[in-house]
């Protein structure tokens, strides 16, 4: 027993070891990976299902390491958010879609949406007011909709800050939506005290649709829950026929998800547009 111990132990530490250099080396790259434009936006088409059009856009980041190829944004974003290096990832973020967007000959639709994933500390930043406005200066006469998006995961407490940038935000014409939806632990209130616009029904709901009744019971609550609140809805992650239909026939217009088509780089992007719109 004492030497099973002892080798569990060794091998834990040795694990744990691991874990840190490992995260250790990529939080420290990074910064140097900012520097040399590693991450890349990449977009995911947002349906209306009722018009069958596509009338906006994710923009979700992507880390092309030299080295250790493709890191995924659950890793080094909660990496850069414990950094502080999320806020410059992010405006780097922005500079470069606002300039993608800009200098694209597509012809965008009127009001075409672009949701950008906002971490609670940039938004209990003024700098988020500015970035907004240099974002929506770039894009210009293109007719943007520009919308945050915030997860319910982290967003806890609204303070003054908060309040006065979500108020500055909205004269911008800027939209907020929450996102993941239904996972947050934080309860209701806050979302009176932010005026929302659009609320994301997580994926995590939407892969319940095919499951047995007692578990779709819990999407019907959260649809009808968000419906309520007098928002509008945007479901995630829909991967099929059934899951679109079912989401339609409970009046969730928007979608997006693998169904539809995956994020994609800004040169295929614009392909799929062209398509998009000649059909
Ligand atoms: P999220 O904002 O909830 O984004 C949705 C995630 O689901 C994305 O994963 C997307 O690629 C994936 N997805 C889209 N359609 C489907 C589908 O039909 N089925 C399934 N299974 N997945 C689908 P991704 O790109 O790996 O991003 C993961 C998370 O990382 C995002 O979740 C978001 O929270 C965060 N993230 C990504 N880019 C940024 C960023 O620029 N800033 C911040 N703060 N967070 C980001
Ligand atoms: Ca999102
Ligand atoms: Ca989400
Ligand atoms: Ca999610």
């Amino acid at each position: 027993v004492i030497l099973f111990s002892v080798v569990v132990c060794l091998v834990m530490s040795l694990l744990i070891r691991n874990w840190l250099t490992a995260t250790t080396s990529i939080r420290s790259n990074m910064a140097l990976a900012l520097k040399r434009n590693e991450f890349e936006p990449y977009f995911q088409p947002v349906m209306n299902v009722a018009s069958d059009r596509c009338t906006g856009m994710e923009i979700l980041t992507r880390w092309r390491h030299p080295t250790d190829g493709y890191v995924s944004p659950d890793v080094f974003i909660p990496l850069a958010e414990e950094s502080g290096l999320i806020i410059p990832l992010t405006q780097q973020l922005m500079r470069r879609v606002a300039a993608v967007i800009a200098s694209s000959p597509v012809h965008w639709p009127e009001m075409l949406h672009i949701a950008i994933n906002i971490s609670a500390v940039h938004l209990s930043n003024r700098q988020i007011v500015d970035d907004c406005q240099t974002f929506l200066q770039t894009v210009g006469d293109k007719n943007i909709r520009l919308v945050l998006e915030l997860t319910e995961r982290q967003f806890v407490d609204v303070t003054d800050t908060t309040l006065e940038v979500l108020a500055a935000l909205k004269q911008q014409g800027v939209a907020i939506a929450i996102d993941d939806f239904g996972t947050g632990y934080s309860g209701l209130s806050y979302l009176s005290k932010m005026n929302i616009d659009f609320l994301k029904i997580d994926q995590s709901f939407v892969a319940m649709i095919e499951e047995e009744t007692t578990t779709r019971i819990i999407v019907d609550v959260v649809i009808d829950l968000a419906g309520k609140l007098d928002m509008k809805l945007i479901a995630e992650g829909v991967e099929n026929a059934r899951q679109k239909a079912y989401l339609l026939d409970k009046h969730v217009l928007f979608q997006q998800g693998y169904f539809f088509a995956r994020p994609m780089p800004m040169t295929q992007f614009s392909l799929y547009w062209r398509e998009e719109h000649a059909r």
